[in-house]
């Protein structure tokens, strides 16, 4: 059982972290942070405007010369003892994980938590080994080389649904690389971040290598992005915010990373494992309540097999324990608002006018009916064209519709403006090589939906956005190539100048 904390308490001084100190946001309004299984304020703290994030990007400017000049091993070690360090509070962070997005403690102790801190570790030894390519005479005159260089202050935004995922996979890279950082977390979630900043300075990462800023996305985010000392910005969330931020961000010629929404395809070939399909499309539809942008939410089989699959799912979601998120035998928590709970109800009850809601489809009552929380749902038969099947709608509600050549199932599954993540299932490597290659997304899984790991890239294709998070490809968001060319002529007259001056 995790110790609880008071969190008012642990953030007494304020929910922003600038230059190693926690401090009071400066405008004057304030948030509150709620438990989203009971709807009860945890937390108020005020909110940063431009100000802070300005005192923020000073303090990682300050910061960033020294960081930058430290070797690749310093960087390193720096990272290996923050990883140690955060090892010794993982129960603090599967706690405040838990608390601020009624995640249920199975899934912050085995998923956010351990994954959040594998991919210091990774990053830590990644910090030594930035990928390149050999120097060399390319032109016979000169010797070439690349210089793989650090931005300098990153500025990201993250948003709720992992925050300390989040802030590990903006943090990580951009930091391994030799940048320092002002992160802002969503105003709803900040305490893993902050407490992930903390341990980074307890474990001896200088003051001003990694900031926290906690303010409303329009004023402080808006900052952040506009800043003229912040040179890139690195966003995840939604894709409506993310066409904002590009715009911002292109105003000042500011390299983005943009992560944005999902709407990920789930295609059952009908010769897939009926068994392993139905316990994937239900893991896969409600992990983190289907607040995942890589979540399950299309499902479509195969015409011999789509019976039997709805009524597996139909059945395998009544079976799923809904509860509080602290509670051993919890399989679901709530979800992160009462206004998101509403905002997927309205999904569903929109749905019932064009398709049939199979299971689900409400709030339950009783003890959770002060929580957030909004039952599996599955929804059939709703048109491929239908807001169901096309909007991202972030809750525990996936749709099923059959098909039936392999070519349908994967235009269907193309046929969304997304291309975050996508599963194909069958025991044919012909279909799933088939499948891996013609469907449009930033991963396909086969026989699996979700897993991660630090080692590989996650990122989108289409309106989910472009850059990759996690892996070493991260790096070519968070460095910049530079091409140095050295004359070893050593002739005063280059042969080339008389493209310029003189006879051929
Ligand atoms: P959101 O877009 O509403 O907010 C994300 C962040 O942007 C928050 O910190 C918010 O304060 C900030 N923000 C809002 N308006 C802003 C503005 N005008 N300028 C600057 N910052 C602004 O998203 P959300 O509701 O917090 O999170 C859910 C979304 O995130 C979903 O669409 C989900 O798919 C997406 N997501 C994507 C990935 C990925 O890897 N592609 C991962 C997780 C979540």
């Amino acid at each position: 059982m995790v110790q609880r904390f008071d969190v008012s308490e642990r953030f007494a001084e304020g929910a922003q972290y600038i230059d190693g100190r926690f401090t009071s946001g400066g405008s004057g309004a304030t948030q509150a942070v709620t438990d989203p299984a009971t709807g009860e304020q945890v937390y108020r703290y005020r909110l940063a405007d431009a100000a802070d994030v300005d005192a923020a990007v000073r303090a990682a400017e300050r910061a960033q010369p020294e960081w930058a000049a430290a070797t690749p091993a310093e960087r390193s070690d720096a990272m290996h003892a923050w990883a140690a360090v955060l090892k010794e509070r993982t129960d603090d962070f599967v706690f405040a994980e838990s608390l601020q997005c009624g995640k249920p403690l199975k899934l912050s102790e085995e998923f956010d938590v351990p994954g959040s801190f594998d991919n210091v570790s990774f990053f830590a030894g990644a910090a030594r080994q930035l990928p390149g390519v050999a120097a060399g005479e390319y032109s016979g005159d000169h010797t070439s080389y690349v210089r793989r260089e650090p931005l300098g202050v990153i500025g990201s935004i993250a948003p709720w649904n992992y925050p300390l995922q989040m802030a590990a996979w903006k943090v990580l890279p951009a930091v391994a690389a030799g940048n320092t950082i002002v992160l802002k977390p969503s105003e709803l979630t900040p305490f893993t971040s902050l407490m992930f900043a903390d341990a980074a300075r307890t474990a001896g990462i200088p003051d001003g290598v990694i900031n926290i800023v906690t303010g409303a996305g329009r004023d402080a985010g808006e900052a952040l992005v506009g800043h003229p000392s912040v040179a890139m910005t690195s966003f995840t969330g939604s894709t409506a915010v993310g066409k904002r931020i590009a715009e911002l961000a292109t105003a000042s010629v500011k390299r983005i990373h943009l992560e944005l929404g999902g709407k990920a395809p789930f295609v059952v070939f009908d010769d897939a494992d009926l068994e392993a399909a139905v316990h994937g499309a239900v893991a896969g539809a409600l992990i983190n309540s289907g607040q995942d942008c890589t979540a399950a939410t299309r499902a479509y089989v195969q015409r011999p097999l789509y019976e039997a699959f709805v009524s597996g799912v139909a059945d395998l979601m009544n079976e799923v324990r809904l509860g509080d998120p602290f509670a051993a035998g919890t399989d679901l928590g709530p979800l992160i608002s009462h206004q998101h709970r509403d905002r997927v109800a309205g999904f569903v009850d929109r749905a019932r006018s064009y398709a049939t809601v199979v299971v689900g489809g409400e709030a339950p009552g009783g003890d959770l009916a002060k929580g957030a929380y909004y039952r599996p749902t599955l929804i059939a038969d709703a048109p491929q064209d239908s807001e169901a099947v096309q909007q991202e709608i972030f809750g525990p509600v996936l749709t099923v519709l059959p098909f039936d050549s392999d070519d349908e199932g994967i235009r269907l599954a193309n046929d969304t403006p997304y291309g975050l993540a996508a599963s194909a299932w069958s025991r044919d490597v012909f279909r799933t090589g088939r499948a891996s290659r013609d469907i449009r997304a930033g991963c396909v899984w086969i026989n699996d939906h979700i897993p991660i790991i630090s080692e590989m890239p996650h990122g989108g294709y289409k309106a989910s956005g472009f850059g990759k998070d996690m892996s070493a490809y991260s790096f070519e968001e968070y460095t910049q190539i530079k091409h140095v060319m050295y004359d070893v002529t050593q002739d005063a007259r280059k042969d080339w100048h008389r493209t310029v001056f003189g006879d051929r």
